[in-house]
Parts: structure tokens; C-alpha cells; sequence
């Protein structure tokens, strides 16, 4: 991963790179890493993408995933320090792009059923573009 993070062409695209060795063919984000599945692609390099949300909640609603598949965050290891560092400053450079980074934005990582998770790939969400109410609903 460059320094910063490139978002210079956010050109909608779709995945086209080829699924990993550890890709879950019946997961959803695998199959959107692989261009199984299109999305909007604002963000990807060798081991993250970021894409627009389906069902966007805000002007502004990016996920921001790894291309393998890791299930999700209440299990983190010592070695996936660097991806979540690449995953977080993906967000912020995306943040930047998309003109959010001064008027503020939410990075959300969403657990379990309380918090509605729904897509069992690690995913951060990026929101922005609108006041964001504290606390969440
Ligand atoms: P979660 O609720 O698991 O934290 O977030 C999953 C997110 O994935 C939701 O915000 C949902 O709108 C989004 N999503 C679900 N299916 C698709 C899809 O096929 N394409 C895109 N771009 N987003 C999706
Ligand atoms: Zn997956």
C-alpha cells in the first residue's frame, strides 16, 4: 500500500481482480472481491477495497473491506494490525475524496446482532455528509 492511499479515480467500477485462495464462495463480499458481484468501487489496491453502500444511511456510506476473507472484528490477532491500519486509513483517505474529512464523518464497525450485522466479512462502514446523531440509534 502507497503512503497514501490513491482515490484519485473514483470512477464507478466494478471488481475485477480474482478471488483469493481464502475467499468463502458463499460470502457475499468474497463474491464482490472477486466481480461476482458488482459494486461501486471508489478505493481498491492489493488488499483492500472500498465500494458504496446498497442501502446507503447517509450522503456518504463506504464500506471499506480486505480482499480475503476475515469474518470480523470481535476476533482480532496481533498479525491483522497492519490490515486494520490499512482498512482505517483507506476510510480517511476515502473521507478526503469524497470532501467529508473537515465537516466530520463515523468509521463503525458493527458486531453481532444488537448492532445489526449482517455481512459476516469484515467491513468498515464510512458515513458521512450529514450531521450524524450521537447517540446511534
Ligand atoms: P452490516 O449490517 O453487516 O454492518 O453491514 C452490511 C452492509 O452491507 C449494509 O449496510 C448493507 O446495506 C450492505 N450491503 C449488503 N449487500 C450489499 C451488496 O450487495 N452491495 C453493496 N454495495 N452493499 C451491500
Ligand atoms: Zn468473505
Amino acid at each position: 500500500m502507497p503512503d497514501e492511499p490513491d482515490v484519485s479515480d473514483t470512477t464507478a467500477t466494478t471488481a475485477t481482480t480474482a478471488t483469493t485462495a481464502t475467499a468463502d464462495p458463499n460470502c457475499l463480499f468474497c463474491r464482490i472481491v472477486a466481480g461476482n458481484v458488482p459494486s461501486t468501487q471508489v478505493y481498491h489496491d492489493d488488499d483492500v477495497i472500498a465500494f458504496r453502500d446498497r442501502n446507503p444511511q447517509a450522503p456518504t456510506h463506504v464500506l471499506v473491506i480486505p480482499r480475503r476473507h476475515v469474518a470480523g472484528i470481535n476476533a482480532p490477532e496481533a498479525a491483522d494490525g497492519p490490515m486494520l491500519a490499512a482498512m482505517v486509513r483507506v476510510a480517511n483517505a476515502v473521507a478526503r475524496a469524497e470532501g467529508i474529512a473537515k465537516s466530520g464523518f463515523r468509521l463503525v464497525w458493527n458486531v453481532g446482532p444488537d448492532a445489526g450485522q449482517s455481512v459476516f466479512h469484515l467491513h468498515l462502514h464510512l458515513l458521512g455528509g450529514r450531521p450524524l446523531g450521537w447517540p446511534p440509534g
